[in-house]
């Protein structure tokens, strides 16, 4: 390793994990750069890691505990916390609680938080914006593989001979990633890559073929793909034993009627290119996940890869990434309402009894909780009475904002978590707590290849910030629990955990990192990045290159999809397909991004792509303002005229909120219609309307 001065850690922003070094700047504060020798970014830094140093300012951060409005001390808030939630669960019951937590926790706040609302407190109602990012993913993967496991590694995105991105702007998104794949094309010009995309993004300038595939179609894509494979004989047959279900996924396949709007020559284009490159990767993200049928497009890609055994290898697989530093953290530790720990199942009788019985717990839910769209339905409802939010902004992000904010308002008690006090999701808080943040607390975090990295602490926590670890710990223990959270530092937690895999692996689980349950204080500190599994079973690498997957009869079921369309429909009233994201150099509602001025140079306000043709038809100006308005709400954006979105359809970004732009917040335009069996919102392919905005 490089003898470098400074503190190792990982970027605070995206699922690419890439690590940094922290040192003093000999100004009094920070200069940050690339760790050299991290596995993930190899030196390189994107805009928002290199400019994490101008983000680390004191201004406005929440320095105490505050009921009501006004500073309290920890004590107070804390007895407040657990006895509101004490009494609420013995008055209602504990599905009348619920947390709602983020992929920006580390892998050991998340451990906490679920351990305490799912074995303890006895529901499953813990959450993650992480719902909002991957979990089309994790359901695909579980009804292929049996668990949630990513296949491959970034090292495959250099190795293919063709890299497929299918609803993944990488360039803006996981930039790191992105550099990486243009030096490997720069190295090997027969690398080829195509991306499929409505929008013609940023990282089409890489792509030998870009395919603007209308929006929600890529089932239907990747069903012509599956039967063509079938049709043109090229089907793996030694690997075909390790499948189930070849023959109705073909059949599907074969049925396919579903529209593209994709010209006949580019489709046979990429499926020549496909079926005739043995080592081709499929990235997917967000285009794919934020769909109202996003399990079933996760399937379609997995299917063509189980079909041609091109998985599990070198150059070959399909690939998630994900949009959060610790998403996958956060699905390791069963940190979405539908999972348990360890990638147990909750369903299982045999894997909640393990649970119970490792957790010493005197509860354990028998089915799922609530989906983040159900659970803030039910807090509109009444439902949950008592919420906890950590580190994330649902007033603004979630689907049919303004309703989820309204919903916040009426809860009877709610808690927050955060470094500011004035998100719009903090401003509706009971009780805030403040919480350490980037830099100031010791945790770890797995990034979208499944490498664990350590976050380190390089700075005091400000005022009377405390990890979020030791928050949940302690209203754990003052809710009746002291040995179960009798947690005193964080690799303690990640022993734990890791030991709690050692016997998940056992019952067959993929997520195995026991080789890390015996580690003192000095291993933590100096933990270097590893890739799971992390066991005498197993280490790194790669998985399902031999079958061996982990259903109950180690076969990976190829499942037969149907394409459906967008479920939210366009009408002469609402005609713009309204597809929302990420820009380059912002993070989620800029609460951490937006600080460093140099970030907000890029894009500085909320914006909406439209295509000249429609522009002209509606008399909007280039940079004039626009009302845009869908059956949930409305905002007003500056028009940004461009053909890199397609006529009839519009982009804009999200990351505005009332704090920054409260006209702005794209939130409140999105539909509350969800995937029906990952529970994710298709935020890509909302319904508006369009008029040049007028003041009053
Ligand atoms: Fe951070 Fe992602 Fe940029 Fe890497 S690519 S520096 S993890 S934001």
């Amino acid at each position: 390793m490089t003898d470098a001065p400074g503190i190792r850690t990982t970027c605070a922003y995206c699922g690419v994990g890439c690590g940094v070094i922290v040192a003093p700047d000999g100004a009094g504060g920070f200069a940050v750069r690339g760790d050299p020798d991290h596995p993930a970014n190899r030196g390189r830094l994107c805009s928002k890691g290199a400019a994490l140093a101008e983000t680390l300012g004191l201004e406005g951060r929440l320095l105490a505990p505050r009921i009501g409005g006004r500073d309290a001390v920890w004590d107070a808030a804390l007895d407040l916390v657990a006895g509101r939630f004490g009494e609420t669960i013995a008055e209602h019951g504990p599905d009348a609680v619920a947390f709602y937590v983020s992929g920006q926790l580390l892998t050991e706040d998340y451990y906490v938080a679920n351990k305490l609302m799912k074995g303890f407190i006895g529901s499953a109602n813990i959450d993650s914006n992480s719902r909002l990012c991957m979990a089309s993913t994790v359901a695909g993967h579980r009804r292929a593989f049996g668990t949630d496991t990513v296949p491959g590694t970034y090292e495959d995105l250099e190795e293919a001979d063709l890299v497929v991105l299918v609803g993944s702007n990488l360039a803006w998104c996981h930039p790191v990633l992105y550099q990486r794949l243009v030096a490997a094309k720069a190295a090997r010009p027969a690398l080829r890559v195509v991306t499929i995309d409505p929008r013609r993004t940023a990282t089409c300038e890489l792509a030998d073929l870009h395919l603007a595939i209308a929006p929600g179609a890529d089932v239907a894509l990747f069903n012509r793909l599956l039967a063509a494979i079938a049709d043109r004989g090229a089907v793996d047959e030694a690997y075909a034993v390790h499948l189930e279900g070849m023959d109705g996924a073909i059949a599907a396949a074969r049925a396919e009627t579903g529209g593209t709007g994709l010209p006949e020559r580019d489709i046979a284009a990429f499926l020549d290119l496909w079926i005739g490159t043995e080592k081709v990767v499929t990235v997917f993200s967000q285009g794919v996940n934020q769909s109202s049928n996003g399990t079933d497009k996760v399937s379609a890609i997995l299917n063509c890869h189980l079909a041609t055994g091109r998985i599990g290898r070198p150059g070959m697989g399909p690939f998630s990434v994900t949009g959060q530093p610790n998403a996958m953290g956060g699905r390791e530790v069963g940190g979405l309402s539908n999972m348990l720990a360890c990638h147990l199942e909750i369903e299982n009788p045999d894997h909640r009894h393990l649970l119970r019985t490792f957790w010493h717990a005197p509860a354990m839910p028998e089915k799922p909780g609530l989906k983040a769209v159900e659970m803030f339905r039910a807090v509109a409802h009444g439902r949950i009475k008592a919420l906890w939010i950590i580190g994330t902004n649902p007033a603004a992000t979630l689907p049919d904002a303004d309703a989820v904010r309204d919903a916040i308002a009426g809860c009877d008690f709610v808690v927050v978590s955060d470094l500011f006090a004035t998100t719009d999701t903090a401003r509706l808080a009971d009780v805030l707590l403040p919480a350490a943040g980037w830099g100031e607390k010791d945790g770890t975090v797995t990034n979208s290849d499944r490498t664990i990295s350590r976050q380190r602490r390089f700075l005091p926590a400000p005022g009377l910030a405390r990890p979020d670890w030791a928050i949940l710990s302690e209203v754990g223990r003052r809710m009746g629990w002291p040995d179960a959270f009798d947690f005193a530092s964080p690799v303690e937690i990640l022993r734990e955990h890791a030991a709690l895999s050692g016997h998940a692996a056992a019952r067959g689980r993929d997520f195995d990192i026991s080789d890390l349950a015996a580690l003192d204080e000095a291993a933590y500190d100096a933990l270097a990045p590893l890739r799971w599994p992390v066991s005498a079973r197993r280490t790194g690498g790669r998985f399902f290159a031999d079958g061996g997957f982990f259903t109950p009869n180690g076969k990976a079921w190829m499942v037969p999809v149907v394409s459906r369309g967008p479920a939210t429909a366009t009408d002469d009233r609402y005609p713009f397909r309204l597809n929302t994201g990420r820009i380059r150099d912002q993070w989620h509602t800029m609460t951490r991004s937006g600080r460093a001025p140099r970030l907000g140079r890029h894009l500085g306000e909320p914006f909406l792509e439209i295509h000249p043709l429609d522009a002209v038809r509606l008399g909007i100006r280039p940079a004039h303002l626009v009302e845009v308005e869908s059956r949930e709400g409305r905002a007003i954006l500056r028009a940004l005229v461009t053909d890199r979105v397609r006529p009839g359809e519009v982009f804009a970004p999200m990351h505005w909120t009332a704090e920054h732009a409260p006209a702005g917040r794209v939130g409140a335009l999105v539909a509350p219609v969800t995937d029906p069996i990952s529970g994710q919102p298709e935020s890509k392919a909302g319904a508006v309307v369009l008029r040049p905005y007028r003041v009053a």
